[in-house]
């Protein structure tokens, strides 16, 4: 084990070195993290963040890796994750844990009868990661349900309430300070009908699995939509009716004009089925999956004249 390696295991974290982001990410590619460092002590995990910044290595937070692309160089530093994952109800508040799995905190509500995130059901990944991207769908976004975030910036523990935490459609302030640790939240969510929830939960699940089959190694939609408030007038006169949804012009549409359905470079293949989900088939690589989105930007801004932004974040590049 490398100096550091033993410092951080010494401190009480479980270390490994040479781990393949494949066996970290969704998408199942990427070289090896140089060192993996997890605990779910917040007091520990706070110290380790201390030691990796003191020491002045490269370092990543990582949730669940299900919204990553990770380089085939892999990443020469140390990757963390808080793996923290109570769930509890308060008088007024459901606290949570930044390491919980997101359809956790997701199923624990229905149970309580608290509406708000019942539509979420099936969004994989972290409550951590959840709430660095505000993930959401079907209308609702986490972000409107954050009372508060509690988080380490690098130097001291801190608070956010949900103002503070700026967060709007794929974006919070988490997304523009990459330094800053999320190791809790506090959500607030008003009653409701348990039965119901429970059965839209449902349809929601199979509409998903069917959509994005849970072994699929993918990162669900590879661009953000567009917020119809910043496309050119031309385009927008020009759109058939309906397919503006909840005041965005989905990527998948654009996508699909240039017949970005079934591409496919290498091992990476775009769904004939959806235009903004691009899967690795099982032998693709991470230069092929970057080739392909390049070459779908491209097409989407030669034929449209705007540049599409991925939702997915790349990890080693
Ligand atoms: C099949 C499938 C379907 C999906 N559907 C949706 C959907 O409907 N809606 C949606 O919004 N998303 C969707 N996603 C994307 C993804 O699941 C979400 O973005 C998820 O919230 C990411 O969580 P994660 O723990 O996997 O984050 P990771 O992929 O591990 O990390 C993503 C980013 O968050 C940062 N991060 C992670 N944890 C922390 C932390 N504790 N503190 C600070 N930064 C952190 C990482 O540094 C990284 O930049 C889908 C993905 C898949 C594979």
């Amino acid at each position: 084990m490398t100096e550091f390696a033993q410092q951080l295991h010494c401190l009480g974290l479980d270390v490994r070195q040479g781990v393949p982001l494949s066996e970290m990410t969704r998408f199942q590619m990427g070289g090896a993290a140089e060192i993996l460092a997890e605990t779910s002590e917040e007091a520990l995990f706070v110290k380790a963040v201390r030691a990796v910044r003191a020491i002045g290595v490269p370092w990543l937070a990582l949730g669940g890796g299900t919204n990553l692309i990770a380089s085939g160089e892999g990443f020469r530093g140390v990757i963390l994750r808080y793996r923290g994952a109570r769930i509890e109800m308060g008088e007024r508040y459901v606290h949570v844990e930044s390491g919980a799995e997101l359809q956790s905190l997701v199923d624990f509500t229905i149970a309580q009868g608290l509406a708000g995130l019942h539509t979420m059901t099936r969004i994989p990944g972290w409550v951590g990661g959840a709430i660095y991207g505000n993930a959401g769908a079907y209308g609702h976004s986490i972000g409107t349900c954050i009372e508060g975030v509690r988080f380490f910036d690098g130097r001291v523990l801190r608070g956010l309430d949900r103002q503070g935490c700026e967060f709007a459609y794929r974006d919070s302030i988490f997304k523009r300070n990459k330094d800053w640790i999320i190791l809790s939240a506090v959500l607030a969510l008003p009653p409701g009908d348990g039965e119901a929830m429970r059965r839209r939960a449902e349809e929601i699940r199979s509409l998903r699995d069917a959509k994005y089959p849970p072994t699929m190694r993918c990162a669900g939609s590879i661009f953000k939509n567009l917020l119809v408030a910043g496309l050119p007038k031309d385009l927008m006169l020009s759109l058939p009716p309906g397919v503006v949804v909840e005041g965005k012009l989905p990527a998948g549409w654009l996508l699909e004009q240039v017949g970005a359905k079934g591409m496919r470079r290498g091992g990476i293949q775009v769904a004939a089925y959806h235009a903004n989900t691009v899967y690795n088939d099982g032998g693709g690589t991470p230069a092929e999956l970057c080739g392909l989105i390049a070459e779908l930007k491209e097409l989407v801004r030669e034929r449209f004249g705007i540049l599409l932004e991925e939702e997915v974040q790349y990890v080693g590049f």
